[in-house]
């Protein structure tokens, strides 16, 4: 499995009066995504459990500045922020390479995050260990989570496969064969709604 890719801002919001403002453009820039645990918004819940997040933290004297420049904000799920919090790595460690990865510019979960089967994360670089420890992203729920997706990925790659082996079956056997794939992509569907949708 490859990397959860690298967000995108297509957004050009202007000047807006508070950060928060800037929730609606960035929840589009982010597809209602969180931008480090990379969870979706809950349909039930729609957006009430994510906001807006300063990546270098507005309550840093260093960077008040950036309260309201669009660059330095983030969609993030509410843990994801408060966890975050005020965190910035001090010049001493960031010349270690202990730093957050940036969501929009690096692809944390192939560079510096490998998934593994069971849905824990292993550092790659100074910067994922720096990036998982201060997220706390190997939180019990984080790991079920990504534990199922990977679940769900081999199953569905494990589906083309037998769904291309239909064709190769003898022609009284081919219906049969093609009605039990059938509901087995049909399970397989609803539980990818489930977790991408
Ligand atoms: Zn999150």
């Amino acid at each position: 499995m490859t990397g959860w890719g690298v967000f995108r801002r297509r957004q050009t919001p202007p000047l807006l009066p508070k950060s928060q403002d800037y929730k609606p453009y960035l929840r589009m820039d982010f597809l209602r995504r969180c931008a480090y645990c990379r969870v979706k918004e809950y349909p039930e819940d729609n957006q009430f459990h994510f906001g807006v997040d300063h990546f270098r933290p507005k309550s840093r004297n260093d960077f008040a500045h950036l309260d309201r420049v669009y660059s330095n904000l983030y969609y993030s799920c509410n843990r994801c922020n408060q966890v975050k919090g005020n965190h910035w790595p001090s010049p001493a460690l960031e010349l270690r390479g202990l730093l957050f990865a940036d969501p929009c510019g690096d692809d944390i979960y192939r560079d510096h995050l490998r998934l593994g089967r069971a849905g824990d994360l292993q550092p790659l670089s100074n910067c994922g260990a720096y990036t998982r420890e201060i997220l706390r992203l190997n939180a019990a729920y984080l790991v079920r989570w990504r534990g199922k997706m990977m679940a769900l990925f081999e199953d569905v790659v494990r589906a083309q496969f037998m769904a291309e082996e239909v064709g190769k079956s003898p022609l009284p056997e081919r219906d049969a064969l093609l009605q039990a794939r059938l509901a087995h992509l049909r399970e397989i569907c609803s539980r990818l709604k489930e977790y991408y949708l």
